[in-house]
């Protein structure tokens, strides 16, 4: 796809990265599960190798169904460049330890998803790394914990569980003053709802496994941005090894050609459940965006195109409720993951914050009450009367 600019999110998610030439005409990327590349040629296999010419050498490295992947995101992104990992956590990890060295100085915030927490809270410290957790939403404490001096931050926006919301453009100004490489964690929004390079951001992440991929069979991640910063990582994870297979890139790849479509329906029906939660008097709080009074609601509504397919929601009183309640539902797995076709739920402390301490979950605001829920594709009637039918049970 030549002239990318022109076409819609929705004409992209289709068509980029499927125009490279493909075996014998095939109509579809196919999935190439070769090791290595045969030249028969000895100067251009050297050429290809020392990167003078374009081609590919060995899959840890680069792989034609991969590259497809790379660059339908790289598209949807309106990034310079793009590359893919064996999972999100690959891309997270993998990032973080191409830019973080001992010494260096990392801001976030306290609300990312458990594993990026894990490496704030445990794996950077034990490099030397020095890493500041702001209050998620507190815009002014991070503004000034970056001005002391960093040079990464980290960003999640909404975040995992509660759907709090970060003002990207506001922390990339910072960041920048700060010279400082911004990063966000674009998983919960996608990019037919946000894109953080947009905003500001130089480095976007996804864990592929969730909306872009969007039915649960396959593991990936992705990382696209400034061309510059996309080659340093790419060094790192070609001697890391965190590289993506072309099966469950062709998964990956196969899913997001549907991304548009799906994210349409999961954005209206979790508007519609966060509403009709919100009106529940067995529900204590709603976390959704899109609802107004959401303390984040102005934020989204300037910097994000749908407010997604994520909700959680705290039943009002303990867990032993969650425990009655979770089971009556019938159009729910009770499983890990997020981003589905079919709705998922299940509380935190099973889920996204499952590494954490109950301490550190209080900490960061879960109450052992809350449910996250994934809206899945399903008809949002069918949804709206299981969860009233099991909402009738508790
Ligand atoms: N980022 C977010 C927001 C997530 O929710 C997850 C997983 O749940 C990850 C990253 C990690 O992705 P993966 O499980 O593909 O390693």
């Amino acid at each position: 796809m030549k002239t990318e600019p022109t076409y819609s999110k929705a004409t992209a998610a289709v068509w980029a990265g499927e125009d490279s030439p493909l075996f014998k005409g095939a109509a579809t990327t196919p999935i190439v599960n070769s090791v290595a590349f045969a030249y028969t040629d000895l100067n251009e296999w050297h050429s290809v190798a020392t990167g003078k010419a374009e081609g590919y050498i060995y899959s840890r490295n680069t792989n034609p169904t991969v590259a497809a992947l790379e660059e339908k995101i790289r598209v949807l992104e309106g990034a310079e460049a793009a590359i893919a990992f064996a999972t999100g956590m690959a891309a997270i990890s993998n990032t973080l330890f191409s830019f973080l060295k001992p010494g260096k100085r990392v801001v976030s915030v306290k609300d990312t998803y458990g594993g990026t927490s894990k490496m704030f809270l445990d794996f950077l410290p034990a490099y030397h790394i020095q890493v500041s957790l702001c209050e998620t939403g507190n815009h002014e404490e991070m503004e000034e914990e970056i001005a002391r001096g960093c040079d990464l931050v980290y960003l999640e926006t909404p975040t995992n569980p509660t759907l709090k919301i970060i003002d990207i453009r506001r922390m990339a100004l910072a960041a920048k003053q700060a010279g400082a490489i911004v990063v966000v964690d674009n998983t919960f929004a996608t990019p037919i709802n946000q894109n953080p390079i947009d905003l500001g951001a130089d480095l976007v992440i996804h864990s592929a496994t969730k909306y872009l991929c969007g039915h649960s069979d396959a593991m990936g991640g992705l990382l696209a941005g400034r061309k510059d910063l996309v080659k340093q990582v790419f060094e790192f994870r070609e001697i890391n090894g965190a590289s993506l297979q072309a099966d469950p890139a062709y998964m990956i790849a196969r899913g997001m050609k549907t991304l548009d479509l799906r994210i349409g329906r999961q954005n209206t029906s979790a508007m519609l459940i966060a509403k009709y939660l919100k009106a529940h008097p067995k529900v204590k709080d709603v976390f959704y965006p899109g609802l107004e009074t959401h303390p984040g609601h102005e934020i989204a509504k300037a910097q994000m195109r749908g407010f997604g397919g994520m909700l959680s929601f705290s039943l009002d009183g303990g867990y032993d409720l969650v425990e009655k309640f979770l089971p009556s539902l019938q159009l729910v797995h009770l499983a890990a993951s997020l981003g589905s076709v079919s709705t998922l739920a299940g509380p935190p402390r099973t889920t996204s914050h499952v590494e954490l301490t109950e301490e550190q979950r209080a900490m960061l605001g879960i109450p052992e009450s809350l449910i996250r829920y994934s809206v899945g594709i399903e008809h949002p009637d069918d949804l709206l009367n299981d969860l009233e039918q099991a909402l009738q049970k508790i």
